[in-house]
């Protein structure tokens, strides 16, 4: 195993370079780190190409970076090169999946968003953060009135299904609740309020007499799809709306 020596680039074809390659890379494979930021990660936001470039310096010089490169025996600096690209390519991966989990947070903080581009998009962005907040305010007074602690339970897993949190422990160790059972009132309190919106879209339907619940709920589907094209085009927010299957009855979770 040859560990990159302190003058030379991992690729063994350059020089290190201070500035290009920041001490870590030669200029060549320094400029093919810009250019794989941009091609995945700059068509979608633009400006932050220089938070990138360096968020992958620090990929690179840790633990799980450069140390891990073992290139083929005979190979040249397009091995290196290659190996760059899927670790550039990972972390931009990475980074799209995780601001489309935060477009997701957004729901009820449009103002995180862009501005709208039309009156009717203002118009929808509306219409879900009304249908949203009236869902919750509907669900919120349900669980308050269960039992005592039940409104502090509301509060805390109402975190967790707009994904501002995520850590089951803190939940368990301030409502003194088994794991199991942290999880499974997520999932319910996300399916009440989930269904509770859908209950709202189908009041505003016009449904012929006589229409069968499967077509009904595709009807209520085609609305808020529709509904959620119209305000966020570029944004995966929906699926809060659209029942999330069981994991307890998944057959593939089962021992
Ligand atoms: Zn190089």
């Amino acid at each position: 195993m040859s560990s990159p020596t302190k003058s030379h680039c991992p690729c063994g074809e350059e020089p290190l370079d201070k500035v290009q390659g920041r001490g870590v890379l030669g200029a060549e494979c320094a400029g093919r780190v810009v250019c794989n930021v941009r091609w995945w990660l700059c068509r979608r936001y633009p400006d932050e190409l220089e938070d990138f470039v360096q968020d992958v310096y620090v990929k690179l010089v840790a633990e799980s970076g450069l140390g891990t490169f073992a290139p083929p025996p005979g190979s040249g600096a397009e091995a290196f090169r290659g190996w760059l690209y899927g670790v550039v390519r990972n972390y931009a991966l990475c980074t799209i999946r995780r601001r489309k989990l935060r477009a997701h947070i957004a729901l009820a903080k449009t103002e995180m968003l862009p501005e709208p581009t039309d009156g009717s998009q203002a118009f929808a962005r509306r219409c879900i953060v009304d249908m949203v907040g009236a869902a919750v305010e509907t669900v919120k007074n349900r669980w308050s009135a269960k039992a005592e602690g039940w409104h502090e339970r509301f509060d805390v897993f109402l975190q967790f299904v707009q994904e501002k949190d995520s850590d089951y422990e803190r939940a368990r160790a301030r409502l003194g609740i088994s794991y199991e059972n942290a999880k499974k009132l997520r999932h319910d309190l996300k399916e009440e309020i989930c269904l509770e919106v859908r209950a709202q879209v189908r009041d505003g339907l016009l449904l012929e007499p006589g229409l069968d619940s499967e077509t009904i709920e595709r009807m209520i589907d085609h609305e808020i799809r529709a509904l959620f094209d119209e305000a966020f085009p570029d944004n995966c927010v929906w699926d809060l709306f659209f029942p999330e299957p069981n994991h307890e009855s998944d057959p593939e979770t089962k021992p």
